[in-house]
């Protein structure tokens, strides 16, 4: 079993906290050796996880994450966040856009130089971009243009035929630099279809190494999403990657959906951050992968509630409490029937595939409003009391109205309880 269940007890003076599992540190080095999903779970209803093979994770957090609109990452925020990423196993990090600044230039070619993943750079179809990305020691260059009507008409003010004519002339520079390439046609999901097969075989063509899908404005659709990922493989050679965006809430679907069609890679960021609603989340597509589809990344997902919190300080974006996988409640319960459900058995009323272990987070009850005896009971003992069934019945009674009341019961609260209701004490406790 990939999880170890241990009944381990933790206290958090500001808010009433209880671990039911110890969290396991895992080396990088373990995770060749992960034991299968407990794909036990999906018989019946979902009992197929073989859809994707194989799925590689291109972190675009420091470059779409940081065009976040009032996010700026300083250079030692971005080689902080790139270090994490690195020893995580991330398989591309895209570092930025070195013709930005100087500033941006030092530290794309620092995190080149210092981390062991490939290191990304991105590039308008201009020269001097180009230019700047080989100068900078990158691994990839991501060269990218325009081929939607609406954005070559009123952003890059050119014709289809001079986009797919810089397009093709930036990857041959690219490739004659002796550098891996990555070729975007943006707004892919608006273009013409025939002129992004026609684009496409020109740059797989010039040699472009690696075609990446941009849903530049989040307006695809899995199916259609799929649909279009299935046609792009079809004329190309190059490994396909996808990039989408969260507008309509679909952007982690939808890079899921690409890998179902043949996608190799998906370009995500931490927390989701990116412009507008975001990108796709690192941590909801790296654990769909591995909890639902069963992939090994090759990730090391326990470093990922730490992953998230970096992010959500550097990038002062804060991360929702409902947010999938890190954000606060994710392995949260107060009511009382999932509570008492959770304390039996925690594969009750979480995924089962996906325990706050593998993710290097914390389960919580939470006492407030909508609390059970069964909570009570427990903390109650935990705390050194020897409550009657009376007594647990008055307790929960008060916790449910002060929790009502929109105030967090912490564990001085429920002792303040306890005490007022006359509860007994343990002898160990009293002496
Ligand atoms: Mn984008």
């Amino acid at each position: 079993m990939w999880v170890i269940h241990t009944k381990c007890r933790e206290e958090d003076n500001l808010y009433i906290r209880w671990t039911l599992s110890n969290q396991i540190q895992c080396p990088i080095l373990q995770r060749a050796r992960r034991d299968p999903r407990r794909i036990e779970f999906f018989q019946g209803t979902l009992d197929s996880t073989s859809e994707i093979d194989e799925a590689r994770i291109f972190d675009t957090t420091l470059r779409d994450g940081e065009q976040s609109p009032r996010t700026s990452f300083s250079y030692e925020d971005k080689r902080e966040i790139a270090a994490v990423l690195d020893e995580m196993g991330t398989h591309v990090i895209e570092a930025g856009f070195p013709v930005n600044s100087d500033a941006e230039f030092e530290a794309v070619r620092d995190i080149a130089e210092s981390t062991t993943t490939t290191t990304c750079g991105l590039a308008r179809v201009v020269e001097k971009d180009v230019e700047a990305a080989i100068d900078s020691g990158v691994d990839l260059i991501h060269v990218f243009v325009s081929t939607s009507d609406v954005q070559l008409q009123d952003s890059m003010h050119a014709t289809r035929e001079e986009a797919k004519a810089t397009a093709v002339e930036m990857v041959e520079r690219v490739k004659e630099a002796g550098v891996e390439c990555m070729f975007s046609p943006m707004d892919a999901t608006r273009t013409d279809e025939d002129f992004l097969i026609d684009v496409i075989e020109g740059v797989s063509e010039a040699g472009t190494d690696w075609i990446n899908i941009p849903d530049t404005c989040g307006v695809a659709t899995p199916r259609r999403f799929y649909d279009l990922i299935e046609n792009v493989v079809s004329h190309t050679d190059a490994y396909i990657d996808v990039h989408t965006h969260d507008d309509f809430g679909l952007a982690s679907a939808n890079a899921i959906s690409g890998f179902e069609a043949g996608a190799s890679q998906a370009q995500v960021s931490v927390n989701g951050i990116g412009e507008r609603a975001g990108n796709a989340a690192y941590e909801e597509v790296v654990m769909s992968l591995e909890s639902l589809y069963d992939v090994d990344t090759g990730i090391d997902t326990t470093r990922i509630t730490e992953l998230s919190r970096l992010v959500e300080e550097k990038s002062s974006i804060a991360v929702p409490g409902n947010k999938p996988v890190v954000g606060e409640n994710a392995f949260s319960h107060e009511s009382g029937i999932h509570a008492a459900g959770v304390i039996e058995n925690s594969d009750t009323f979480e995924p089962g595939v996906m325990t706050p272990e593998m993710v290097g987070a914390q389960r919580e009850l939470v006492l407030g409003k909508h609390t059970g005896q069964h909570s009570v009971r427990e903390r109650l003992i935990e705390a050194g009391f020897v409550p009657t069934d009376d007594e647990v019945r008055e307790v929960t009674r008060r916790v449910k109205d002060y929790g009502a009341e929109k105030q967090r019961v912490t564990m001085s609260i429920l002792t303040e309880f306890a005490e007022d209701v006359g509860i007994d004490e343990r002898e160990e406790v009293r002496a």
